[in-house]
């Protein structure tokens, strides 16, 4: 693949830690670009609650213009107590919701990993989650929070979960080629036992399987079983495909293994531009203070690197990450005794140096 020479990002800090983080993340993306010799366009939008307060909408056209004509888009969080009284189309949050929708992305990828360094930090036994390395890709578009019919009739209440063959062929394909670069393994998680749409999940991400990656292993979990399997053997899963429902509830659970929110990134792609995020929220309660945890921000920057035809940069960026921590280096959210407390801003310095060093040190 050719690469480019600079790309566009439109940064959207949204609301409380969410420009704490994402300050790090770009100055870890700028830094680690700098020494690979490409160039990053940073343009400021805003969205959720700022975005409110200063344009009366959290979702403004102009920034829904600059996030379509970016290369990616990075976001903060959204949401906070100033704006909690809002409803509808008045809340931080439907901004959130109305950039999804504008970029289109049917899939959201949430990697999970503890590292060793933090493998005592989990609720988990150590032994257990220690070199945890899964992906989660859920499908984001359609399932039962979109399906049709929905709605409340007298006494009664329904949703559809509704999937057609090509959504699942394509987010069965996302699982696949994330497989590919990872240990080959995908784990498609579905309810076949009860649900009539789980059995054309099943079966299609069987075929895409057998016609296009029989090299590949899959196996198929009921999402009760798979549940189970990822507190007691997370070691054991590479890749997770499943349905917007299951993936959502999945993902929040896996997302307890590494024992902080501050270290989950996510992306969501498929559409014309990918979004990255962290999967934390706006955490009100340290905004300002120093003491959020960027590593979650700044590991979705090195999605995006990835998405943008950069991996060495990623994997520049994911050493930064691995390096800090495995000297000592925490966040508030992690420190205790006998390490070395980071505010929010030393953390991310710390990475960004380790990170263009591994860039220096790599022969040319
Ligand atoms: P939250 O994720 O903001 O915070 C939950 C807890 O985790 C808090 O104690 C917080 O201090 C801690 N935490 C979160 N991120 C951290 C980090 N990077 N470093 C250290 N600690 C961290 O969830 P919440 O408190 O339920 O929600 C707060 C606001 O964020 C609400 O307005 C909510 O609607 C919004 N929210 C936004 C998003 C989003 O923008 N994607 C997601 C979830 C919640």
């Amino acid at each position: 693949m050719t690469q480019a020479s600079s790309y566009r990002i439109a940064w959207l800090p949204g609301d409380g830690i969410g420009r704490d983080v994402t300050e790090q993340a770009l100055a870890v993306l700028r830094a680690v670009a700098e020494a690979s010799g490409f160039a990053l366009h940073v343009d400021e939008q805003l969205i959720g609650g700022a975005a409110l307060d200063e344009t009366g909408v959290p979702f403004p056209d102009a920034t829904c213009e600059a996030c379509l004509d970016a290369d990616a888009v990075l976001l903060g969080a959204v949401g906070g107590p100033k704006w909690d009284a809002n409803t509808g189309a008045q809340r931080p949050e439907s901004g959130l919701l109305q950039l999804r929708k504008a970029l289109g992305a049917f899939a959201n990828l949430r990697p999970v990993s503890v590292p060793d360094a933090l493998a005592d930090a989990s609720p988990l036994r150590s032994e257990i989650v220690a070199g945890t390395d899964l992906l989660i890709v859920r499908e984001l578009t359609g399932g039962i929070y979109f399906g049709e019919p929905r709605g409340r009739t007298g006494d009664e209440a329904y949703n559809t979960m509704r999937y057609s063959e090509a959504e699942v062929d394509r987010i069965a394909e996302v699982a696949f080629a994330w497989a590919r670069k990872r240990r080959g393994h995908v784990t498609s998680v579905d309810k076949a036992n009860v649900l009539v749409v789980s059995q054309l999940w099943r079966d299609v991400v069987t075929r895409v399987h057998a016609e296009r990656h029989a090299d590949l292993s899959l196996e198929h979990l009921y999402v009760d079983n798979a549940a189970m399997q990822v507190v007691r053997r997370p070691r054991d899963f590479d890749v997770i495909v499943t349905g917007n429902l299951f993936g959502d509830i999945l993902s929040d659970l896996a997302a307890t293994l590494p024992g902080s929110l501050g270290l989950l990134p996510s992306a969501s792609v498929g559409g014309p531009v990918g979004l990255f995020e962290p999967v934390h929220g706006s955490a009100p309660d340290i905004a300002g203070q120093g003491k959020a945890n960027p590593i979650a921000a700044i590991l979705s920057g090195a999605m995006m690197l990835d998405e943008l035809g950069r991996p060495e940069a990623a994997r520049a960026v994911r050493h930064g990450v691995e390096a800090a921590l495995a000297e000592g280096y925490r966040t508030a959210d992690l420190w205790r005794e006998g390490l070395t407390y980071a505010s929010t801003d030393e953390m991310g310095a710390r990475i960004r140096d380790h990170a263009v060093q591994f860039i220096n040190q790599v022969p040319a």
